[in-house]
């Protein structure tokens, strides 16, 4: 079963509202085992309105419409999605008093034009809406020799997701062939997506009822599967097959198989060893810090650290030898290790990170103003080595700091394996 989902509103065309019904209603559609096909968003038109929805009555099972229910002029899906089924729309007595009850029951007059909120398309069953005037409707039926769902819900979110959850949701479980959605996700630190394609497709092409999506952003790779199948356990089992031989292929290269963040997993192996961490950040400014107790829970293994951005700093807070600054330039592999080793040394942590480099726009100055922009260095001390990344990072300023505190993580977590 397919879906279409049509946002009715001419404001979500505009640069100021944005269309989120959609996304609610995708979330719970899948829950059914139903995928949406198509998302279309129409400005208040008729005649708009209705080609849009002969064109979704032409290749979606469902059809959702979502907005234009109110009392006013511009609300015209009850109109638009008659229209395109050729079927009449019948004003209904039992919505009509409905309606003049919520009225009185707010002492206020129910205006003339919310009567044409009780318009009701030919065979449509009325889903009451607690939360506002516009009762939602709901259609089986059959359109050009094939069978047509058809759901028209009221614009607000408040409004909708409730009478989406409570009436929506129990038609359509009853109404659909049984079907369960089973998903998986598996998440990968700067790998090119290219390459991590390369190596899965053969593998998840084997696999043609379970639908695999690669998405790629922010130094991470997700893969994406999901299956449907008329039983949970069907569904379930064909898509842990699949993730299985997609692990055995990306070994350690997978961070997360239960769609843990990249910062849970790193304080998760470093509890587990009984280790701590503390950083030292320079370019970062403590982003590192930030990913990592944004996780419940973290102190247990995160002790803290210092934003070192001046060279003074380096020194008071981390014990950075100033002869080495001098020396080297801060943005240097010598300072970065003795930083590393500094920060563990002072706050008698197990592990020490620290991260120097030129995030950008402008360059760096003394000794690192001839070094390029996205130059970072990287060093995890653990009292015996200290390993050491150095890295180019392209692009602006966010996106130079956002990689250097994955690859920061990211050593952390190879150290750790
Ligand atoms: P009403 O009786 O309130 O007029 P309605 O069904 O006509 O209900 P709309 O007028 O289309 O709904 O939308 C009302 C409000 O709901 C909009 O101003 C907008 O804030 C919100 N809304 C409508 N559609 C969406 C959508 N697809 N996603 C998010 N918000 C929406
Ligand atoms: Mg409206």
């Amino acid at each position: 079963m397919q879906a279409e989902i049509i946002a009715v509103g001419s404001e979500m065309l505009t640069p100021h509202r944005q269309d989120t019904n959609s996304l609610y209603l995708t979330a719970g559609l899948n829950d059914l085992g139903v995928t949406v096909a198509f998302k279309t968003i129409v400005g208040d038109n008729l005649q708009h309105l209705t080609s849009a929805a002969r064109t979704a009555l032409s290749r979606a099972d469902i059809v959702i419409f979502s907005g234009g229910l109110g009392p006013t002029e511009d609300d015209l899906t009850r109109e638009a999605a008659a229209a395109a089924l050729g079927l009449p729309l019948r004003s209904d007595p039992a919505v009509i008093e409905a309606i003049e009850n919520r009225f009185a029951a707010r002492k206020i007059a129910m205006a003339p034009n919310n009567r044409k909120q009780a318009d009701v398309i030919e065979g449509a069953t009325i889903l009451a809406n607690i939360n506002g005037s516009a009762p939602g409707q709901f259609l089986d039926t059959t359109h050009d020799g094939n069978r047509r769902i058809v759901l028209l819900l009221p614009g607000p979110p408040s409004e909708l997701k409730p009478l989406f959850d409570q009436a929506v949701k129990p038609r359509l479980a009853a109404t659909l062939p049984p079907n369960f959605l089973a998903r998986r996700m598996l998440r990968m630190a700067l790998i090119p997506e290219s390459q991590v394609d390369a190596r899965t497709a053969p593998i998840y092409q084997q696999y043609t009822d379970v639908e695999t999506t690669i998405l790629a952003g922010s130094g991470e790779i997700q893969l994406h599967f999901v299956c449907t199948k008329p039983t949970l356990a069907e569904a379930q089992a064909r898509v842990d097959e699949l993730v299985g031989r997609i692990e055995a292929e990306m070994q350690d290269d997978i961070f997360s198989s239960q769609g843990e963040s990249l910062e849970e997993i790193v304080l998760l192996m470093l509890g587990m060893r009984h280790l701590t961490l503390a950083a030292a950040e320079s370019c970062t400014g403590g982003l590192v810090a930030e990913r990592l107790t944004e996780v419940p829970g973290s102190s247990r293994t995160f002790l803290g650290g210092a934003v070192v951005y001046t060279d003074a700093l380096k020194t008071t807070f981390a014990g950075v030898p100033p002869d080495l600054v001098a020396t080297h330039g801060a943005i240097s592999e010598p300072v970065t290790r003795a930083l590393a080793e500094g920060i563990r040394a002072r706050t008698g942590a197990s592990l020490g990170v620290a991260i120097t480099g030129i995030a950008g726009p402008t360059r760096g100055t003394g000794l690192d103003a001839e070094k390029p922009i996205g130059l970072v260095y990287i060093a995890l001390a653990d009292g015996h080595q200290t390993r050491i990344k150095q890295l180019n990072i392209v692009g602006d300023r966010d996106r130079i700091r956002l990689w250097a505190s994955q690859h920061a993580l990211e050593l952390i977590r190879r150290a750790l394996l």
